[in-house]
């Protein structure tokens, strides 16, 4: 009988495996998938995101230091950055094998290439039953990611308009054109798929090209994202991943009696801009804390609930603020973009307030009094005739 049995090697898994390992629980964590595994995913790793690791990530596995973003909209941009690095940029494959690594080190049992095909919870534990085996744990943690569906034991699917679909492609490129095209600079551009967008993103070798918008107006994806690899002089012949993205700040039910979720099979993502791992990471680590008071204080089982009030309070206004962002910003696209791109005040607040502090809370509501405070019929006056010269 293992104290944690964790499903999934992903950020959450992996993040919760090294918490469980350094708290003294006894642990299995299993992975269908062979290490090093790739991921589809853009690669972008926050200074929030690194803030929460409990070690210092090390120079082989960054790719690139990021200290600016350049937004584009409907043929206009603005650049802003900071003087520190806002964010880096890794590759999954690397990135999350060393993560696997770091829980490993931690003396707990790791199982890779073996999948869970179902878990089943008994009157004192969690019967999980694999491609090769059974075993029982006192807790269980489904930290699959979003297109696994061991998640719908605790929690009801996910609408249509409550999930993206990110598409993504792996370019290679000689790393001085790479830097000569993006110096330290990633580049979004907005106005591509509904409640999302398109990037490119400087990797050493590569770019990252992607896509990302709300599953319910994406229908044509792969045409969306061939056109956006076209119009960014990417002619080639691109292999394509596509993967689901859940839309964070929605109450999801996370706890059922001895099963946690963590991560994306959590829902645990910015609605605003798909960051995924922070949150994934976070919320792994703080499941394993509460597996943790529980086992060691023999602790009443309704206790488990204290894993949702945690994250609520750790990052829950985050993900709530990120989805008050995107009905902003998504839901009148014409509007709040070109008056983004007019006053560059709002990308300087937003890396300031919400990139570094992530204080969404304050932003959300400067951004919605400044909307109110321009001059919105000239703005929209000379949207029209942008939009009728396009
Ligand atoms: C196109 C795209 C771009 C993105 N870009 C970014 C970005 O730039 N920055 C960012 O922060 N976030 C980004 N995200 C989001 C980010 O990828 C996720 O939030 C993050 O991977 C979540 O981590 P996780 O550990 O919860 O899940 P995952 O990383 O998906 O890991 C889940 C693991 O569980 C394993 N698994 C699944 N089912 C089973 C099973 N039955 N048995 C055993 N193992 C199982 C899987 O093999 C996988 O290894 C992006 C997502 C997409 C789709």
């Amino acid at each position: 009988m293992f104290d944690l049995i964790i499903i999934g090697g992903g950020p959450s898994g992996a993040s919760a495996g090294r918490t469980a390992g350094k708290k003294g629980l006894s642990t299995l964590l299993l992975e269908k998938e062979n290490f090093p595994r790739y991921k589809p995913c853009g690669g972008t790793l926050s200074s929030y995101a690194l803030s929460c690791l409990d070690f210092k990530l090390p120079e082989s596995v960054v790719e690139r230091n990021i200290s600016r973003v350049r937004a584009h909209f409907m043929n206009d941009f603005l650049e802003g950055g900071k003087e520190g690095n806002l964010a880096v940029l890794i590759s999954r494959i690397v990135f999350d094998n060393f993560l696997l690594e770091k829980a490993r080190e931690t003396g707990i049992k790791i199982r890779t290439g073996e999948k869970v095909l179902d878990c089943i919870e008994k009157e004192d534990c969690v019967e999980v039953r694999t491609t090769d085996n059974t075993y029982l744990g006192r807790f269980v943690l489904i930290a699959e990611g979003s297109s696994g569906s061991l998640k719908y034991k605790v929690r009801s699917g996910d609408k249509r308009t409550e999930y993206c679909l990110g598409l993504v492609s792996e370019i290679p490129d000689e790393d001085r054109a790479i830097m000569s095209r993006f110096p330290g600079t990633i580049d979004i551009h907005f106005g591509i798929a509904r409640g999302g967008y398109g990037w490119i993103f400087p990797h050493a070798g590569y770019y990252s090209v992607g896509v990302a918008g709300t599953a319910q107006y994406l229908e044509h994806s792969k045409v969306v994202m061939q056109k956006f690899l076209q119009e960014n002089g990417f002619s080639g012949e691109y292999l394509i991943h596509s993967h689901i993205i859940p839309i964070g700040g929605i109450k999801r039910a996370t706890v059922n009696s001895r099963l946690l979720l963590s991560g994306d099979a959590a829902g645990f993502v910015d609605a605003f801009t798909g960051e995924g791992m922070a949150y994934a990471i976070r919320s792994g680590q703080l499941a394993a804390e509460v597996v943790s008071d529980l086992v060691n204080y023999d602790l009443k089982l309704s206790k488990l609930k204290k894993y949702e009030s945690r994250c609520r309070q750790d990052f829950g206004n985050f993900l709530a603020g990120s989805l008050k962002l995107a009905k902003v910003m998504y839901g009148f696209p014409e509007i709040s973009f070109t008056l983004a791109i007019d006053n560059r005040e709002i990308l300087d607040r937003y890396l300031d307030e919400v990139v570094i502090d992530r204080n969404y809370k304050d932003y959300v509501k400067w951004l919605l009094l400044s909307f109110c405070l321009t001059d919105p019929i000239s703005k929209i006056k000379s949207l029209t005739e942008k939009i009728n010269k396009n």
